[in-house]
């Protein structure tokens, strides 16, 4: 691993860009996948690599449907394997909803060696092997498992495609995603866009769940109820336009 000085201003996000290069390097996460993060980090610098009040606000909505789906799951892609093994498996335990692997770049190497990965950070049955059903789409991100992602409910798919989103929303599914970008087509198309890091949001939203757990199923829906999707989508810009703002007055760039 390459050394990181601890004062460096970006310090946390050149520790993620490793986690990335060492899941390249253990063959879990796909090249393509560097560069998935990598627009992922202009983003992340767009919204002062923190998350919002209204990320948080989107993490706690997203945390009560999985609590009261019927048939929740968590699709779990090589980026998602490399960055947060531990609080993935986490979230996973505390909401009930199983863990499947679905890949684009899909092969059964990888999907077996982020098997094995993911139950040595604590998991115990993961799903997406068998990969008995299609979604309609035309690439192998179709292929789910029938008793997973095919028949869920809810779906929480970080860092998803905006095809693959849009089909899931069109089979009546409530989809969360988790993606930096809020104009991408992922966050247009689903039910609870998360504007921020995976690496901050998972565990987030672990700590809300444990906080949730025994919220009675009326608290729950009414945060549900009361959710507003669109006011996540441009609060996101808002914040970034305003912390673009103030970096460059800091920088001592007249804003005008
Ligand atoms: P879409 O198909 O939804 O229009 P896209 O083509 O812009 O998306 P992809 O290359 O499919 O994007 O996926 C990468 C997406 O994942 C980017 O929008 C990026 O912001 C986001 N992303 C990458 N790394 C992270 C991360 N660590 N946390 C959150 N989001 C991330
Ligand atoms: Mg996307």
């Amino acid at each position: 691993m390459t050394q990181i000085p601890v004062e460096h201003p970006r310090y946390e996000s050149l520790m993620t860009r490793e986690k990335i290069v060492e899941g390249v390097q253990t063959g879990i996460t796909s090249k393509q996948g560097l560069i998935a993060q990598g627009r992922g980090e202009t983003f992340d610098y767009l919204l002062g690599e923190r998350t919002t009040a209204t990320a948080a606000y989107a993490e706690r909505a997203a945390v009560a449907l999985l609590l009261l789906a019927q048939d929740p799951i968590i699709s779990v892609n090589g980026n998602v394997a490399a960055l947060v093994p531990d609080s993935i498996v986490a979230l996973s335990d505390v909401t009930g909803a199983p863990l499947e692997i679905n890949l684009f770049h899909r092969s059964e190497a990888r999907m077996h060696k982020i098997i094995v990965h993911l139950k040595a950070h604590g998991a115990s049955n993961v799903l997406g092997k068998k990969g008995d059903a299609r979604l309609d789409l035309d690439h192998d991100r179709a292929i789910v498992d029938e008793e997973g992602i095919y028949s869920s409910d809810v779906v929480l798919v970080p860092l998803e495609d905006g095809d693959r989103c849009g089909t899931l929303v069109s089979m009546g599914k409530n989809v969360i995603t988790i993606d930096l970008n809020p104009l991408s087509r992922t966050s247009l198309s689903s039910n609870v866009s998360i504007i921020d890091n995976i690496t901050r949001a998972i565990p987030n939203m672990v700590q809300f769940a444990k906080e949730m757990k025994h919220n009675k199923t009326e608290e729950l829906q009414s945060i549900v109820d009361s959710y507003n999707n669109d006011k996540v989508l441009s609060s996101a810009m808002y914040e970034m336009s305003e912390t673009l703002k103030n970096m460059s007055i800091e920088r001592g760039i007249e804003w005008i």
